[in-house]
């Protein structure tokens, strides 16, 4: 029998219990059995739908109140000493202080899990870092199913990944594979617990084994699972590895003493084969074969054609189906969409059905696709359907993203050329002064934005709220004497979702939630077919805003690669071909900005790091296309026309060439956290266009000084060419409220001013 298997689900609930439940007991409104009870109830509902689905393994452990590396770091003790932490049961509250830190203490870090956008929180290793059983969670959560007749297959963040994700703080400097005999001590314990008390099989998961890793790591894992097999021999260990092929590690997974190996196949089919050719004889594959990443149907026939070949050269018993990876990153339920076109609904899976074709993916493995003929049939008809539907494809958009000729990819002269003639057509001082976009979106704004898309404002009323709301910014910007001003994005839901309701190609859904951080959850739109652009999607705003004022008034859109990095993309074509189309788009509008008397348009790109492979050999081809396309949608305008970008994360130097290739005119950054560390790449590369470093960090609700930005715009003068430098604050201020932007704005300007005076003395 080939078995299906699941390795983790979203925990939120369809209606987001979780997260409300969660955010009112952090009010202080819900009580924590509230909280416990909603927890508890996510739970048994989850198990009760993949034991209806028909589902072998179901896993448990994947549960959490805020993050599952987390848990992992409760259970195993590792807890920072700021949390002055008693060494007993780590509550509820002393938990969520780790997450999110309190009045009194400080939150952990939170980062990126993988090329995911969920946040995980990053473990913390002292100097004498130990490790010591010091959590329940996992066994309650196994005994609980196991109450309700479900034998769940717990789930644990493996030894070797957690000491990867996790960071070693000041002063520990020791390599962490030191740590390994002290945690593979207490992972033993964990699963001798669960043995104990009747797991029969348990997941580890070890995403690191899919990515680049040093020699020492590598026989960290050797050392680790050996450690914990002495002390939990008989326990039956599922290795999962996701999100990437395993590649060179292949052989080193291999000789681990583990009963089976998953393996992501649609993140990377092609590693089934090598991986049959020397599959080990006493293991068992797990076949990644239904998209936990992407909201698409599987193609039944395409996935029985691979599995085959696992189940025709290991046997029916050493084969399980499974999902490439944890359900968390879907959405749960695509029957909850009821506004959704049917047609795109047609060819959409979210968790819920997911399991339905794990399911049915085991049984036309085991019993021969004959016993699924109905389910097969159903899928060829979605897949010829999303091949010839001209809901998808666009051939006008199709032709135009070939014929992309190599003078679209390049401005018509060179920056020196081009500096010249922005200087004279805008006029700007030294250390001109701007923002990166977004004003404060006030109670008012939001609520005429929601009040226009219900239906209960009409058209006319909100462009008349916006417009009263745009010249509030604009003139505010000219009193504060701001040099290039910008419109203030009161318009806008989101960076990417304001450009996808515009465009075609785009849908989205009513409740397609997924986990983010914590409580927050985000619902990404969806691209479904060839991306175009129907009409101006940002001239009207833009234009109204210049007609405004006398001084150049900045267009603002987000980029072609951050609109395709933060939405569900299009499993049928390569994202290289998704985002040259919707560059394509983005250039038009940079072309009409520029038509409507627009002479400074930037495009901000906050996405294009996190869009780096997950393996480093990987990174040149995608970063050679995504300079292509920022390219290909900012280039189509004149000499004179200045074009910004804005990033706002701290790490250039993996990317620094790539970001001298946009070959923007001025780039915005995050630097004042750090400051003015972050201009180092900038400084080395001799990053030759102008650049703003941010001088005032907007995460922070402090208000820094006139003095304090002058120190930071010295540091960077001293660095770089004073000639070169803007002056901005590092992101967008939308979440800022107005009297903090008035202060620090104006003590900004101030700033410049100082510079500009400093430097005209320096020059008399
Ligand atoms: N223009 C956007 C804003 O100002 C940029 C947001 C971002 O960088 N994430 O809000
Ligand atoms: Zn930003």
């Amino acid at each position: 029998m080939v078995l299906a298997t699941n390795l983790g689900f979203p925990r939120i609930g369809i209606d987001r219990e979780l997260k409300k439940a969660t955010e009112s007991y952090w009010k202080g409104m819900g009580t924590r059995d509230d909280l416990l009870n909603t927890a508890r109830e996510l739970r048994l509902r989850h198990w009760k739908m993949q034991k209806e689905a028909g589902l072998n393994h179901i896993p448990s452990n994947d549960f959490s109140f805020y993050d599952h590396v987390l848990d992992m770091s409760c259970l195993l003790g590792c807890v920072p000493s700021r949390y002055k932490w008693d060494g007993k049961a780590i509550d509820l509250d002393l938990y969520f202080a780790m997450a999110r830190g309190n009045d009194k203490v400080t939150a952990m870090e939170m980062t990126k899990w993988f090329d995911t956008n969920y946040h995980y929180i990053v473990p913390e290793f002292e100097p004498d870092q130990t490790f010591r059983l010091s959590g329940t969670k996992i066994f309650d959560e196994f005994e609980e199913a196991k109450k309700e007749g479900v034998m769940t297959r717990p789930v644990l963040v493996g030894p070797i990944s957690y000491l990867l994700l996790g960071r070693k703080k000041a002063g520990a400097d020791y390599c962490r594979c030191t740590l390994v005999p002290g945690l593979a001590a207490v992972y033993g314990e964990i699963l001798k617990g669960l043995r104990d008390r009747g797991a029969e099989w348990v997941q580890i998961d070890e995403p690191f084994l899919a990515l680049d890793l040093e020699d020492r790591y590598k026989d960290a894992y050797k050392t680790a699972y050996k450690l914990i097999r002495a002390t939990a021999p008989d326990i039956k260990i599922m290795l999962t590895t996701y999100f990437e092929a395993l590649g060179d590690n292949l052989d080193l997974a291999s000789g681990l003493p583990v009963q089976g190996i998953h393996l992501d196949l649609r993140r990377a089919p092609g590693q089934l084969e090598p991986a049959l050719k020397k599959f080990p004889a006493d293991k068992i594959l797990s076949l990644g074969l239904v998209d936990g990443r992407n909201i698409w149907k599987n193609n039944l026939s395409v996935s029985l054609d691979l599995a085959e070949k696992a189940v025709a050269a290991l046997g029916k018993d050493r084969v399980f189906v499974a999902p490439s990876c944890s359900l968390l990153h879907s959405p749960i339920d695509l029957t909850q969409e009821t506004v959704l076109d049917a047609g795109v609904k047609s060819w959409m899976a979210f968790a819920r059905q997911k399991l339905d074709e794990i399911a049915v993916l085991a049984k036309g493995l085991g019993e021969g696709r004959s016993a699924i003929s109905a389910a097969l049939e159903e899928s060829d008809k979605v897949a010829e359907d999303r091949r010839t539907s001209a809901r998808i494809h666009n051939q006008g958009v199709k032709k135009r993203v070939q014929s992309v000729s190599p003078d679209m990819l390049r401005r018509k002269n060179p920056f020196s050329t081009r500096r010249k003639q922005q200087h004279e057509a805008l006029g700007l001082p030294a250390y001109p002064t701007t923002s990166i976009g977004s004003f404060p979106q006030t109670e008012e704004i939001r609520k005429a934005r929601a009040a226009f898309k219900k239906g209960s404002l009409d058209e006319a009323a909100y462009e008349k709220a916006m417009k009263k709301e745009i010249e509030h910014v604009v003139r505010w910007q000219e009193k504060a004497d701001m040099d290039v001003l910008v419109h203030g994005e009161a318009e806008r839901n989101d960076m990417v979702e304001y450009f996808g309701e515009q465009l075609s190609g785009f849908a989205f859904t009513k409740n397609g939630w997924v986990q983010s951080y914590g409580s927050r959850c985000v619902k990404p739109p969806v691209i479904f077919g060839d991306v175009s652009r129907p009409a101006p999607m940002t001239v009207k705003w833009s234009a109204y805003a210049q007609s405004l004022t006398a001084k150049p008034m900045k267009g603002m859109l987000t980029g072609p690669i951050t609109i395709l990095c933060w939405s569900f993309v299009r499993d049928d074509q390569s994202r290289e071909e998704t985002c040259r189309q919707i560059a394509l788009a983005i250039r038009d509008e940079v072309q009409d900005l520029e038509k409507a008397g627009i002479g400074v348009i930037q495009i901000d790109e906050p996405a294009i790091r996190e869009g780096l492979p997950l393996r480093r050999r990987d990174w040149g081809p995608y970063l050679k296309w995504a300079v292509d396309c920022f390219k290909l949608g900012t280039t189509g305008v004149e000499d004179r026309t200045q074009i910004h970008t804005h990033m706002c994360y701290s790490q250039f130097n993996d990317i620094i060439d790539s970001v001298g290739a946009l070959d923007a005119d001025v780039i915005s950054i995050e630097t004042s956290r750090s400051q003015m560390m972050l201009l180092d790449a900038f400084v080395k590369y001799k990053y030759p266009n102008e650049i703003g470093p941010g001088v005032w960090d907007i995460h922070s609700p402090r208000i820094p000084s006139a003095g304090e930005m002058t120190d930071l715009l010295e540091k960077a003068a001293a660095v770089i060419d004073p000639a070169q430098i803007w002056v901005n604050p590092d992101c967008g201020l939308k979440t800022r409220g107005w009297k903090e932007v008035e202060a620090a704005l104006n003590n900004m300007v101030a700033a410049a001013k100082l510079m500009r005076a400093k430097k005209q003395s320096a020059a008399a």
